[in-house]
Parts: structure tokens; C-alpha cells; sequence
């Protein structure tokens, strides 16, 4: 297995995202601090870890010895001053720009100098986020995919002023973790989310519009597309709060009406109806 590239490492956010990322660092031997602040969040971040690692125990593909000693290097904090001393940060809160610029500055506060702070955020712009902190060429988009575990792509997005050395250390952290990094440009939802969040809202709109029902939209989609899940099954795993705040910076920051969300996704995000996370969406997880 390889070596991770930053022995200690700082995970903002302890949500769908944030655990993953947590587990996936520590499987491959940094020492991770996950910080929220939720206790609760915390609680239910680590139980994710646990539980996942199990899964792997399970199928045979991690031995029981090296999934303890991935959950023994999980760390758990409310305090961003836990971040201070790791060599890499990545930021896994509400994708809400006010929010993350807020981190980013008390971050930039209270890491050392040469820490790289790194957002997984789906679409908001890296440099706005960078130019919340004094270090804005040691800040870069880190963005894991949902599994995190399990999927291999991480898009690594280069802000206006981020620099050479940077990308070129979180691509080799990425290697390290045995992902497939590729590199994109600073702009709106970077390359995945432009191309899966319009995908997702207009089979959200063939839905309200009675095209087909829910289980028509994702099997056409999944045998006629050969899609390994459906628009809607994929919307529920990412979260459907999640996918309306990536298609309201689309919609805001390209400016285009192709974007704007379906008012049946915002209804079902007002009725807490937030995907599996709440234990319903467009299905039921009960
Ligand atoms: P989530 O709602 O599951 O979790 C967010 C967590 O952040 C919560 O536990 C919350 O308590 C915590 N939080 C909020 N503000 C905080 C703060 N100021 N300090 C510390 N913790 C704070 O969200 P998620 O789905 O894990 O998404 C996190 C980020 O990852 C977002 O930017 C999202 O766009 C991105 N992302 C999500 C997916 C997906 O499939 N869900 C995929 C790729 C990227």
C-alpha cells in the first residue's frame, strides 16, 4: 500500500464527506483530526468510519489489524485550533460560500505558515475561498467523490493564484491515497458538477412534469445509459440539499436560466426530505 504524503492531516467537517475522507487519509497512515461542530456530527463520523472499515474486513480486502490501526489514527475535535500544526487541511463544510470563507480566514488564523488549506467543495470558486486567507497560493480544491472510499477520481482545482509546488503536492498526496488526481481550472461547479448537476435537476423535472415516475427516470438511465445508478438514487446518496446549493452557485455564478433549480427540488429540501442522510428523498431508507 502506498505511504500518505502528509503525516498529519485536518478534516473540516465530519458529514457524507468529510468521514470519508477522514477514513481514506488514515487507511493509508496519516494521523487525521476530524473537526465539527457537532458533537453529534463527531459521533456519527466515526461510527461511518467504523463501520465502513468493518465492510472492507469483511469482503476480505483489509485485514482486521490494518482497519484498527486506521481507526486508532481518527482523531475527533470542535476546535479549528486542533488543525494547527498538520501539513494539510481539507475543508468539508456547507457548501455555502459566507461559511467556508469563514473557515478559511480562521483557519488561515491558526495554521502554520506552510500548511496547504484545500476546500472539496463541488462547485464554489477556490479562488474566492483563497482570498478569505494571507496564503492564497497554498490553497487549492481537493474534491473527493461520494463514496470517498471507494471512488477514485479526486478533481484537483487551481485557484487563480495557487501555486505550482501546491497542486504539485496534493497531486502527489492524491497518488499516495491511491487516487487518480486531474487537474481543472477555477470556474463554477469545475468539470463534474457542471456536467452531473444539470443532468440531475432535468431528471428532477421529468419527474414533477410526470415524463415518468422515479423508478422509470433511473432505469432508463441506468440500462439505456449504462449509468451505474440512476439521476435520482445518485441525488439521494449526494444529498438533495447538497445538490441544490451546487445548482444555486451555477445558476448564480455562470448566469445562465439553464441552470435554475427545479422548484420540486427545492420543495423536497423545505420538507426536509434531504436524501439517505435524512432517511428520505425521492426513496425511502427507513
Ligand atoms: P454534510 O451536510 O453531510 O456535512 C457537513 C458537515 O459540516 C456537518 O457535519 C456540519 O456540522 C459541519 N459544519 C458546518 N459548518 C461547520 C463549521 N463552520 N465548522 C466545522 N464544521 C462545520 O455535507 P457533505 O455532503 O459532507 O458536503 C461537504 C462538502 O463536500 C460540501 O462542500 C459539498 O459540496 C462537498 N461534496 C459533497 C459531495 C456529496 O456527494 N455529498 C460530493 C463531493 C463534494
Amino acid at each position: 500500500m502506498a505511504k500518505a504524503i502528509f503525516e498529519r492531516v485536518a478534516v473540516i467537517g465530519a458529514g457524507t464527506m468529510g468521514n470519508g475522507i477522514v477514513q481514506t487519509f488514515a487507511t493509508f497512515g496519516s494521523q487525521v483530526v476530524m473537526v465539527d461542530l457537532d458533537e453529534k456530527a463527531l459521533e456519527r463520523g466515526r461510527a461511518a468510519i467504523a463501520k465502513s472499515l468493518a465492510r472492507f474486513v469483511s469482503k476480505g480486502t483489509m485485514a482486521q489489524a490494518d482497519a484498527d490501526a486506521a481507526l486508532a489514527r481518527v482523531s475527533t475535535s470542535t476546535r479549528l485550533a486542533d488543525a494547527a500544526s498538520v501539513g494539510l487541511v481539507v475543508e468539508a463544510v456547507a457548501e455555502r460560500v459566507d461559511v467556508k470563507r469563514r473557515v478559511f480566514t480562521e483557519l488561515d488564523g491558526v495554521c502554520s505558515s506552510d500548511t496547504i488549506l484545500s476546500s472539496n467543495t463541488s462547485s464554489i470558486s477556490i479562488t474566492t475561498l483563497a482570498a478569505a486567507t494571507k496564503r492564497a497560493d497554498r490553497v487549492a480544491g481537493m474534491h473527493f467523490m461520494n463514496p470517498v472510499p471507494l471512488m477514485k477520481l479526486v478533481e484537483i482545482v487551481r485557484g487563480q493564484e495557487s501555486s505550482d509546488t501546491t497542486i504539485a503536492r496534493i497531486v502527489e498526496a492524491t497518488r499516495a491515497l491511491d487516487k487518480e488526481p486531474v487537474e481543472v481550472n477555477d470556474y463554477p461547479g469545475f468539470v463534474s458538477n457542471r456536467i452531473l448537476m444539470p443532468m440531475i435537476n432535468e431528471a428532477v423535472y421529468c419527474l414533477m412534469e410526470g415524463v415518468a415516475t422515479r423508478e422509470a427516470i433511473d432505469t432508463v438511465m441506468k440500462l439505456g445509459m449504462n449509468h451505474p445508478m440512476g439521476p435520482l438514487t445518485l441525488a439521494d446518496l449526494i444529498g438533495l440539499d447538497v445538490c441544490l446549493d451546487i445548482l444555486e452557485v451555477l445558476h448564480r455564478d455562470l448566469g445562465d436560466s439553464k441552470y435554475r433549480p427545479c422548484p420540486l427540488l427545492r420543495r423536497m429540501v423545505a420538507a426536509g426530505r434531504l436524501g439517505r442522510k435524512s432517511g428520505k428523498g425521492f426513496y425511502d431508507y427507513a
